[in-house]
């Protein structure tokens, strides 16, 4: 089956629903913070037709970008984190991009996982599951730029609205960040200041 060329923001949420990567209730993080919602992306990588259809989505916009499309194949997909890696497998493959890297938080900085020299690491496109912050892929443009490797694409499943729409860099243009879904997300740093908690929902207790 064709996946169509691009799904709508309420299809894409329609199917993280379906795959239970998007649920609506009541959640309290080991922060303190409660939330009416709850992002687990993988599951939505779990399955292949979901992965496919949300990788070749993806793929299509990233194509659209002219760095981007005129660099084919010679690219690398890079995800910030292990939890883009299904995303970035999925997404090399609907490219057929050359490489694939990825990178880890350890000591509180961002690595590349595999050890890699300057200079080997093709023109970078940065794709993840979701940005929430858009630390993550800050410091991984910042990372594949030390590395002396230009960014040339981003883009991720779900972007919340808190989280920039482009990445800035510093003697370039700023790089957007494209996304198959914008969320507004709401966080209460409190039980007292909880909409959730109001209405006396229970609580679901989640890690991370
Ligand atoms: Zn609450």
């Amino acid at each position: 089956m064709m996946p169509r060329l691009i799904p709508e923001q309420d299809e894409v949420m329609g199917i993280l629903k379906r795959t239970g990567a998007y649920r609506e209730g009541h959640f309290v993080y080991p922060s303190g913070q409660h939330t009416p919602h709850y992002f687990q992306m993988p599951l939505a990588f779990r399955y292949y037709d979901t992965a496919r259809v949300l990788a070749v989505a993806l793929s299509r916009k990233l194509r659209l970008e002219k760095d981007v499309s005129s660099a084919l194949p010679k690219i690398s997909i890079i995800s910030p984190s292990p939890g883009g890696i299904p995303v970035a497998f999925a997404v090399r493959e609907a490219l057929s991009a050359d490489q694939i890297y990825w990178a880890e938080r350890e000591d509180g900085q961002r690595m590349f996982r595999q050890y890699v020299n300057a200079g080997e690491v093709n023109p970078a496109v940065i794709v993840d599951d979701i940005s929430r912050t858009g630390e993550a892929l800050k410091e991984t443009a910042t990372l594949v730029r030390e590395m002396g490797t230009r960014v040339i694409g981003c883009g991720v499943i779900v972007r919340f609205n808190s989280s920039p729409d482009r990445i800035e860099i510093p003697d370039g243009d700023p790089i957007p960040v494209l996304s198959l879904a914008n969320f507004d997300a709401k966080w209460y740093d409190t039980a007292d200041a909880c909409a959730e908690c109001k209405k006396g929902a229970a609580e679901e207790h989640v890690r991370f």
